[in-house]
């Protein structure tokens, strides 16, 4: 197997050196277990707070270690009744070619699933993430302004096409004009304003002429600075990642202005909340999954990935997809099927 392990802990953006790629040889299979053979890794925003030992809501990686990651595999050999070889499985095996398994934890995908990677994207992680944090705690309403940053993204396109469904306004936020044409065009977003504009904030503020009923927070910086006066009274902000300090090796400068935002979360009582999706919904998946496989059998929700082929360009997609030069959900084709 190729593996990718963590050889130190990033300071900043993570290189090449904070990893060793490496071959080794995997022993040979006992019984109940199968051997894996990975397709496509996930790369996912979360994995750079497995690369750091701050406290966190999940332990880090130890130095030495593989790297995590969803993974869609394919069984190449079997000695567990369950799995028979040639079939699909959702896995969380990690930055590496091949591994071996007891089983526990796979998710069958079948033998011939029309799309397997959508179970690291819009039929996963991200897709669950958009629809629980955007209906369960943003609860937007029929009308409402919903506004979304890292708007072409896994997360960001399926909040705004889920809050079209449900009859929103929907307002994006993206890293240049080709992703902002991407959401208005393909997406269906009413809006969607370049982020790296110098006059981003005006423009937002045009396009959200009845303010902001829900900000589903993404990316944090900026673009909240933007957002935070625009928000109406009641507004709902579900708090689901902060991509834009994921690399911070310090706090930004300028005048604390904690005592700003609360004033602003009082006197508009806006409920802000955070989520960690499978600790705090793991059990009401398979709603989110049954009504996701319809929008998309019905062309009301469409999803782009962005694919990279080899594992020894897993690093480097990581810093683009953490940067913005992603264009859709980051995926590393790691063998043939
Ligand atoms: P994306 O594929 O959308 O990648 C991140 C995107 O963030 C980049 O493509 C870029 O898009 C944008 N971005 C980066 N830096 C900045 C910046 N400084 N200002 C504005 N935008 C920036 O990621 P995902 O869809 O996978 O994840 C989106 C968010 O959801 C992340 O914060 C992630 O951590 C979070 N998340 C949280 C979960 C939870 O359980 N709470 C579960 C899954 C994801 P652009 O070029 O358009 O700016």
């Amino acid at each position: 197997s190729r593996q990718l392990t963590l050889a130190s802990r990033p300071h900043g953006a993570p290189t090449d050196k904070n990893f060793e790629l490496k071959t080794v040889d995997l022993p040979a299979l006992k019984d109940g277990e199968v051997l894996l053979r990975t397709i496509y890794l996930s790369l996912d925003p979360y994995m750079r707070g497995r690369m750091s030992d701050a406290k966190s809501y999940a332990d880090p990686v130890n130095v030495g270690d593989v790297m995590v990651g969803a993974t869609v595999c394919q069984v190449e050999e079997s000695k567990n009744d369950k799995f028979s070889e040639g079939e699909w499985v959702l896995a969380y095996t990690g930055w590496q070619s091949y591994a071996i398994s007891n089983g526990e934890g796979l998710m069958q995908l079948g033998k011939e699933p029309a799309n397997p990677s959508y179970a690291l994207g819009i039929m996963g992680m991200p897709g669950f993430t958009a629809y629980m944090g955007l209906l369960d705690i943003g609860a937007p309403k029929e009308g409402e302004t919903v506004v979304v940053a890292a708007a072409t993204g896994p997360v960001g396109a399926t909040v705004g096409q889920i809050a079209k469904i449900k009859g929103c306004k929907v307002v994006g936020v993206a890293g240049g004009s080709e992703k902002c044409a991407h959401a208005v065009e393909k997406l269906g977003f009413d809006a969607c304003i370049d982020h790296k504009a110098d006059d981003f904030a005006e423009q937002l503020e045009k396009a959200c002429d009845k303010g902001i009923d829900v900000y589903y927070e993404n990316v944090g910086g900026k673009v909240f600075d933007a957002v935070l006066p625009l928000l109406n009274t009641a507004a709902r902000v579900p708090l689901c990642g902060l991509v834009s300090q994921y690399n911070a090796t310090s706090l930004p400068e300028g005048p604390d202005r904690m005592g700003m935002l609360m004033g602003q979360l009082l006197t508009k009582r806006i409920k802000m909340q955070g989520f960690i999706i499978f600790d705090d919904y793991g059990h009401r998946y398979d709603e989110f999954a049954q009504d996701m496989q319809k929008w998309l059998q019905d062309g009301k929700v469409q999803y782009r990935e962005h694919m990279v082929e080899g594992i020894e360009n897993t690093v480097s997609a990581f810093n683009d997809m953490i940067s913005g030069k992603n264009f859709g959900k980051t995926v590393v084709k790691i063998n043939d099927a």
